[in-house]
C-alpha cells in the first residue's frame, strides 16, 4: 500500500507528540515534568461545564448548523465586539472543531497552487505544514530577539509581492509571547491595503492572555477595508481553559464564511452540539476567574525567565503575552552529553527530556531552530523545579 503523496507534506504535529512522549514517560514512572503543553493547566469553570450538562439533559445532542446555533454566533459577535471593537454579524462567523480546523479551512479556501502566503517565523507549529499542503509557497520572514520576534512594516513590505494571498499575524504569538502594538499593527495594514489581493489570517487566539498592561489590537478594529480583508481567528481554548472540548471560530467576510462553511460541511460538519451551548456560557458568564489565572500566569511568567536567564547558555526574551517562553540554545550547540553533541534544537529537547526530566518543544517546528518552547501553563512549584533539573543538566555539558 502506498499512502498519498500529500502526507509526505505532513509531518507529525510536534508539540503534541512532545505532550505524549512526557505523558508516556510518567506512565513508565520517569518524574517528568512537561512544559510541552499549550494548553492551560487550570480546568474549565463550572458554569460553563453545568450549561453544557444541561444541554446534554435538554437533549441537545442532534446536529446543528455547520457553522454553530445561531445563539453561540450571536454570543460570539457580542464578545468580539466588547473585547476587540469589531462589528461582526452571525452569518459573519463560522464556529470550527477548534481553533486548528479554523486554520486549516481558512487557509485551504483561500489559497491556490503558486499563491504566496507570508509567515513571520518563529510562529505556531501548524502554519507552514496546513499552508505547504496547500500547494502555496510559504514565504518565512524570519524575526529578531532585538525586534521582540516581531514582523516590522519593512520586513512585510520586502517578502509582499503581487501573489501574496494571505499575511499571517499572531499576537501575542505562540511561541515567543510577543504582542505587536497598535502602531506596529497599523504599519502592517497599510502595506497589506497596498495590495488588493492580499488577506491578513489575524490569529487572536491569546488575544486575553496579556502581562504589564500591554494592549491586544485586532487589525479588524482599524478600518471597514482592514475588516474585509481579515480573517479574525479565535477559540475558547486558551482564555477559557477548554482545549479538550474542541471549539474555535472565524470571523470574516460573508463569502469567506460561506465557503469554511461549505468546506467543513465535507467533513467533520458542526462542533460538537452541547460544547457549542457551554461555548455561550464561557462568552456570557463571569470572567473574573480570568484575573486570577493571567495574575498566577504572570508570577511563573516572572519565574521562569529569571531562572532560565541565570542558567549560564540560555537567555531569554520577557514575553508580554501568552504562556510560553522562547530561550536561546544556541549557546549549548557544539557542547557535548551522553548522547553526543548537540547540534540542533531536537539534540537539545532530548537532552532536557533525559538528563532534565524536562519535556519542552524544539524551536525547528516553530521555524527557528535556534530555540526552544518551554509553556509555563504549569505550576509555580514545577517551573521552580523545573530551572533546577535544567541549570543541573546544562552545568553537566562537555
Ligand atoms: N493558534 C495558535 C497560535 C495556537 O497556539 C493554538 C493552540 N493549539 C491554536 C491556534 C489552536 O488551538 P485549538 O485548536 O485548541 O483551538
Ligand atoms: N497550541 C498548543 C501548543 O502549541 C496546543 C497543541 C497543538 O494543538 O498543537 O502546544
Amino acid at each position: 500500500m502506498k499512502l498519498a503523496s500529500r502526507m509526505g507534506k505532513l509531518p507529525p504535529i510536534p508539540t503534541l507528540a512532545m505532550n505524549t512522549k512526557a505523558a508516556e514517560l510518567r506512565e513508565q514512572g520517569v518524574d517528568v515534568i512537561s512544559f510541552a503543553a499549550g494548553e492551560p493547566d487550570f480546568d474549565t469553570p463550572d458554569h460553563i461545564k453545568e450549561a453544557a450538562a444541561k444541554a446534554l439533559r435538554e437533549g441537545k445532542t442532534k446536529y446543528t448548523p455547520v457553522s454553530g446555533v445561531l445563539p453561540l454566533r450571536k454570543a460570539i459577535c457580542g464578545w468580539v465586539a466588547e473585547n476587540k471593537g469589531v462589528a461582526y454579524e452571525p452569518d459573519e462567523v463560522v464556529v470550527t472543531v477548534g481553533g486548528k480546523q479554523s486554520l486549516f479551512n481558512a487557509l485551504h479556501v483561500l489559497l491556490d497552487e503558486g499563491d504566496e502566503i507570508v509567515i513571520p517565523a518563529p510562529i505556531w507549529v501548524a502554519y507552514e505544514p496546513v499552508a505547504t499542503l496547500t500547494g502555496a509557497k510559504v514565504v518565512a520572514v524570519e524575526t529578531s530577539e532585538d525586534n521582540g520576534f516581531k514582523m516590522t512594516r519593512e520586513q512585510l513590505a520586502a517578502a509582499i509581492t503581487p501573489r501574496t494571498k494571505i499575511v499571517v499575524i499572531n499576537s501575542p504569538c505562540n511561541p515567543s509571547g510577543c504582542v505587536y502594538t497598535r502602531a506596529e499593527i497599523e504599519g502592517i495594514a497599510e502595506e497589506v491595503l497596498a495590495h488588493p489581493q492580499a488577506m491578513v489570517l489575524s490569529d487572536e487566539i491569546y488575544g486575553k492572555i496579556l502581562y504589564d498592561g500591554e494592549e491586544h489590537v485586532s487589525i479588524a478594529s482599524l478600518s471597514p477595508e482592514m475588516k474585509a480583508r481579515t480573517l479574525l481567528l479565535d477559540g475558547f481554548s486558551k482564555t477559557y481553559a477548554m482545549t479538550g472540548w474542541r471549539m474555535g471560530y472565524t470571523c470574516a467576510s460573508r463569502e469567506v464564511v460561506k465557503a469554511m462553511d461549505t468546506l467543513q460541511g465535507q467533513s467533520t460538519s458542526n462542533a460538537t452540539t452541547f460544547a457549542q451551548w457551554g461555548g455561550i456560557a464561557a462568552l456570557e458568564g463571569p470572567h473574573d476567574f480570568l484575573n486570577e489565572w493571567i495574575a498566577e500566569y504572570d508570577r511563573r511568567r516572572q519565574a521562569i525567565v529569571e531562572g532560565m536567564n541565570a542558567i549560564d547558555g540560555l537567555s531569554v526574551v520577557m514575553p508580554k503575552g501568552a504562556f510560553y517562553v522562547f530561550p536561546r540554545i544556541s549557546d549549548l550547540f557544539g557542547r557535548h552529553g551522553p548522547g553526543g553533541e548537540l547540534k540542533n534544537s531536537v539534540d537539545v529537547g532530548i537532552y532536557f527530556l533525559e538528563q532534565a526530566q524536562c519535556a519542552a518543544v524544539p524551536g525547528a517546528g516553530f521555524g527557528d531552530d535556534r530555540f526552544i518552547r518551554f509553556s509555563y501553563a504549569t505550576s509555580l512549584e514545577n517551573v521552580k523545579e523545573g530551572i533546577e533539573r535544567l541549570r543541573a543538566a546544562v552545568s553537566q555539558l562537555g
